[in-house]
């Protein structure tokens, strides 16, 4: 097994190395460090901690950039390792981390995968203590000043954390290459929110931003027009759907699975569920397709103003 190391990206501001980019800040005068999501499980964060600690600082804060499992797994070792750690999270990040059942709904539609609802119970002793700003402003830990930046569409309450070195942790705000050309769906629940993040993302000047899927970047403005092709794409195709039969959720949910050969699992279905529902909406919003129920069945067909 290879080792996890912790990458310098700019100054005090590291990463972890491997698949989940877990920061990590160096407060080099107090000698204390703080985290930035706590990755999927404990046996990870525990690498990460072993790391910090050879290094003689000490962990006081886990700040997270949003509420989905794999960012705040490690949560129930940090508090149980560090009984006064600060868990710091935006209100509707908080929701989710505290009540992992909920991502349940977003991911398999509430239908089933209790072994995962198991798996989660014990990070609910791991409460969040500090509620971070949703909204983009300072947060301090300690005498050390993080700005927040709101950065919603692919989850709620999604914000980036940048550190004194102009460092910005940017969560699932944005994907790397590997998980562009993985999936050929991505996973946004708000398109508008995310084409506005991605705006805003491309008038930040930073030192250099982190992905949580992806690692370290100088410059991201190629992959977010990487992004912008790729939802283009989607929403063309589940347009032309609809345009060529009006089409029921369910059949549309079917033909991008089918077209993309995703594989038929629960999860997988209820995630290309809300996926597709983020897309619907916009496309009604534009007044390219509008919504009807029919005999009880809720089907989406062209628009007759477009
Ligand atoms: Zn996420």
């Amino acid at each position: 097994m290879v080792r996890l190391e912790l990458v310098e990206v700019a100054g005090n501001s590291y990463v972890a190395s491997g698949k989940y980019g877990i920061g990590v800040y160096f407060d080099k005068p107090s000698k204390t460090a703080v985290l930035i999501d706590s990755g999927p499980n404990a046996s990870i964060i525990e690498e990460v901690c072993a790391k910090i600690s050879e290094m003689e600082y000490q962990i006081v804060a886990v700040l997270h950039t949003h509420g989905h499992a794999v960012n705040h797994g490690g949560n129930s070792y940090l508090k149980k390792t560090f009984p006064n750690i600060r868990i710091c999270a935006t209100h509707l990040a908080s929701y989710l981390i505290e009540n992992p059942s909920f991502e349940l709904f977003v991911f398999d539609a509430g239908t089933g995968s209790d072994e995962k609802a198991e798996e989660n119970k014990g990070s609910k002793r791991a409460l969040v203590t500090d509620y971070l700003p949703s909204k983009d402003s300072t947060f301090h830990i300690h005498t050390i000043p993080f700005k927040i930046v709101s950065l919603p569409g692919h989850s709620p309450g999604l914000v980036g954390i940048i550190t004194p070195d102009h460092v910005l942790y940017c969560g699932d705000a944005l994907f790397g290459p590997k998980t562009l050309n993985k999936q050929d769906i991505l996973f946004y629940h708000d398109l508008m929110a995310a084409r506005r993040s991605f705006k805003k993302l491309l008038m930040m000047k930073m030192n250099a931003y982190v992905l949580y899927h992806g690692g370290p970047y100088k410059n991201v403005s190629g992959l977010i027009l990487k992004h912008l092709t790729i939802m283009r794409d989607t929403s063309d195709l589940l347009e032309a759907f609809i345009k060529e039969n009006p089409s029921t959720l369910e059949q549309l949910v079917q033909k991008v699975m089918n077209k993309y050969e995703l594989e038929d699992n629960l999860q997988r279905h209820g995630l290309t569920t809300s996926i597709i529902l983020a897309y619907l909406k916009e496309l009604q919003q534009a007044k390219k397709i509008v919504a009807h129920v029919e005999q009880g069945m809720l089907v989406f067909s062209k628009s007759t103003e477009a």
